[in-house]
C-alpha cells in the first residue's frame, strides 16, 4: 500500500497558481481590480487560515509548541484542536459556546476533583495570546470574504 505524500504550501501555492492564471484569463485585472483585490485577499486569507499546511502549535504543558502537521493556522491537531478554539474564545474575553453542549462526567468516588491549573504565565495564558492573533486572522479572512460578494453584488 503506498504511503500518502504529506501535503505542502508549494503543492497548494501551485495549485492557487493554476486558478490565478485561469482566472487571470477569464477575468482580466484591468476590467475586474476591485474584484482580484478583494478576492485574491480573502481567498490567500482563507487558505492561511484552513488549509496551508502548517503545525498545530498548541503550546503543550512542557511549554514547546505542539509540532504535528495540520492544515489552517486557526485549526488544531486532533488532541489540540479543541484546547486551542477554547483559546480563541478566551482571547476574546468569552467562553467557547460550545462548552454548552459538553457534557462533563466524573466518577462520585473520584479522587482527581476538578481545580484551576491556571497561573499567570502558564500555557494556558500564551494560548490565550496566540489565539487572538490566530482570530484576527480569522476575523480578517470573514471581512474580505463579505468584501468580495459585496463587490459582485454593487456592481
Ligand atoms: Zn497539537
Amino acid at each position: 500500500m503506498a504511503r500518502r505524500r504529506k501535503a505542502t504550501k508549494l503543492d497548494d501555492l501551485g495549485g492557487l497558481t493554476v486558478v490565478a492564471v485561469l482566472a487571470y484569463l477569464g477575468y482580466p485585472p484591468k476590467d475586474y481590480l476591485l474584484e482580484w483585490i478583494v478576492i485574491g485577499t480573502a481567498t490567500v486569507l482563507f487558505w492561511i487560515a484552513f488549509l496551508m499546511p502548517t503545525k498545530c502549535d498548541y503550546l503543550t504543558q512542557r511549554r514547546k509548541p505542539c509540532d504535528r502537521g495540520v492544515r489552517g493556522k486557526l485549526r488544531g491537531c486532533s488532541d489540540h484542536g479543541r484546547w486551542k478554539r477554547d483559546a480563541m474564545w478566551a482571547a476574546l474575553g468569552g467562553a467557547n459556546p460550545g462548552r454548552l453542549f459538553r457534557v462533563m462526567w466524573a466518577a462520585p468516588d473520584s479522587r482527581a476533583q476538578p481545580r484551576s491549573v491556571r497561573t499567570p504565565g502558564s500555557p494556558a495564558e500564551s494560548n490565550a495570546k496566540r489565539g487572538l492573533y490566530d482570530l484576527l486572522m480569522l476575523l480578517t479572512a470573514i471581512i474580505s470574504a463579505a468584501g468580495a460578494v459585496l463587490a459582485l453584488v454593487v456592481k
